[in-house]
């Protein structure tokens, strides 16, 4: 591997994946100098049309991967699933960052799980399910309600079922396919929040505020930075993202959920989920912090400075704009003070998240 690790401006970044996510790294880096070269299966894939550069082809494909390689100057990601041959591949050609041990520790819950916890992060109760014999014997010992959750492959609510009492249980772990499962007690939560912050190629570490999520239909609506909660239990959530970080010897941005649970001792968190990526709930800094989430993870990849994580105003809300909700455009360009994303998705479809909008609160 001869690849510098420290870029110069127009330097390449390979990007894995062509969603909103690539789309809006690719636009932060061009900003400051830095070309975006997109790999995607997906020829309609959004990211496409804003980047300097465009692989239409599968992970799968090694020659393709090779060229990719060869063409950039570092690789990233931006989702988890980015399957474990391909990110070994493109280390062995290539410097990746994050490096893909993260994304083995992401890609299954419980292995994740069982990292946190290894650090002494409070995670939900949770036992391994790999059979209706597993899950009957973890049912019995977490209770109702249960959250029967794939280990593989989730995201928005999909692939998990909440299991209540009388629950048919080896019709709920067939309806998942019969695949291996993770059983967690259900945290009963007050309120969701998380942490997104980005680690250095110098080990430097910078978290923005914490901030409040709140879902519909299992899909994220809204986002509320800061967060709801005390000085203390902020501070504390940035030093548990900072552990996960650290310990997996992170570069780029990482965004860590959290529930938080009230209860006669105070605020007390629980982690979630782990992101290796620029996150939804960080969308908020495009224009709410100095820095954006993406000009950060695109720093931190090119090695550079992170920049500050300084919030703007006293309060700032993002809005997920899902399915039919992107027909309210016209009203957005209209409202002073409403900032508008569209990722140029082709068809809205239920549930597909078109765009967003975000509300900078000078006061409150
Ligand atoms: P996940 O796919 O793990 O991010 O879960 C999606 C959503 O389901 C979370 O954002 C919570 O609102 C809810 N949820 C997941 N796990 C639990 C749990 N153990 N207890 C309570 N609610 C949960």
């Amino acid at each position: 591997m001869t690849k510098t690790t420290s870029l110069r401006p127009g330097a390449t970044i390979g990007i894995l994946g062509g969603g909103q996510l690539a789309r809006m790294l690719a636009k932060a880096g061009a900003r400051l100098g830095l070309r975006a070269h997109v790999f995607s299966p997906a020829a309609d894939d959004s990211a496409f049309e804003v980047c300097a550069a465009r692989t239409l082809a599968a992970f799968e494909d090694q020659a393709a991967l090779a060229a990719f390689a060869a063409a950039v100057d570092v690789v990233t990601y931006e989702f988890e699933n980015v399957p474990a041959e391909t990110a070994a591949f493109l280390e062995a050609h290539s410097v990746v960052r994050p490096n893909p041990r993260v994304l083995a520790l992401t890609q299954d819950r419980l292995t994740e799980k069982n990292f946190v916890r290894g650090l002494g992060i409070e995670t939900a109760p949770f036992e391994n399910v790999e059979s209706v014999d597993m899950l009957t014997a973890a049912a019995a010992g977490l209770g109702r309600p249960s959250i029967l959750k794939t280990r593989r492959f989730g995201y928005d609510g999909k692939g998990q079922i909440m299991l209540r009492e009388g629950a048919d249980l080896a019709g709920v772990f067939q309806s998942l396919g019969g695949a291996p499962c993770v059983l967690e007690g259900f945290v009963p939560f007050a309120r969701e929040v998380s942490v997104v912050a980005a680690r250095g190629a110098d080990g430097g570490f910078r978290a923005y505020d914490v901030c409040e999520n709140v879902h519909e239909n299992h899909i994220l609506a809204l986002t509320v930075a800061p967060a709801r909660i005390c000085a203390q239990t902020a501070a504390a959530a940035v030093e548990m993202a900072r552990k996960i970080a650290e310990a997996s010897d992170y570069v780029g941005v990482i965004a860590v959920e959290m529930f938080v649970v009230e209860d006669a001792g105070g605020e007390r968190l629980v982690v979630n989920e782990i992101a290796p990526r620029v996150h939804n709930s960080g969308h908020w800094t495009l224009d709410g912090a100095v820095t954006s989430q993406f000009e950060q993870h695109m720093r931190a990849v090119a090695g550079w400075p992170l920049g500050s994580t300084h919030r703007h105003g006293a309060r700032v809300e993002m809005r997920n704009l899902i399915g039919d909700e992107v027909e309210k455009w016209p009203e957005l360009l209209a409202e002073e003070g409403a900032c508008l994303h569209l990722y140029g998705k082709k068809e809205t479809r239920p549930g597909r998240k078109m765009g967003h909008v975000t509300r900078v609160i000078a006061e409150d």
